[in-house]
């Protein structure tokens, strides 16, 4: 989640301080694909005035909603010892914001080692085997996926 300073963090629109009196906005890590048009806004701190204006905050707005709730679940799930190490856990992020994407599906979805589906997961990991191949996505982040989808099954 991206730390805002409030005084000293800056804009990401605006390129001004974000001031204690001005409401604010963290977006955290959630696009995985470095070539989605919403990567830019990864990690961002913002005005919320500013945000506003930004013409994909609907579609970002319910993404860090989605992201959230999927936070909570996840935090649920080590609270109650049903997930008691971080390595069982994989979780995609935004894979495409474009709905005509195969990917789109897996949008902020997570997996965890107990419950693995290994179907899908194979599904994931050909679909992003083929996208790659394409030049629709890169990224660390989808590399980790990757790496993480062949581990939860090849045990
Ligand atoms: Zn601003």
């Amino acid at each position: 989640m991206t730390i805002i300073i409030y005084g000293k963090t800056v804009c990401s629109i605006c390129g001004k301080v974000i001031r204690p009196d001005q409401k604010a906005i963290g977006l955290p890590h959630l696009i995985s694909n470095e070539l989605d048009n919403l990567f830019i806004y990864n990690d961002g701190a913002y005005h919320h005035l500013c945000f506003e204006k930004v013409p994909e905050n609907e579609i970002l707005f319910s993404y860090l909603r989605d992201y959230e709730e999927l936070t909570e679940r996840l935090n649920a799930a080590i609270s109650t010892g049903l997930i008691n190490n971080p390595e069982e856990i994989l979780s995609t992020g935004v894979l495409s914001s474009d709905p005509k994407n195969p990917l789109w599906a897996y949008n902020l979805k997570f997996y965890s080692k107990n419950t693995v589906q290994e179907k899908e997961l194979l599904t994931l990991k050909k679909l992003l085997s083929e996208e790659k191949l394409k030049g629709t996505i890169r990224g660390r982040a989808i590399d980790w996926i990757t790496e993480r989808i062949d581990r939860f099954i090849s045990v």
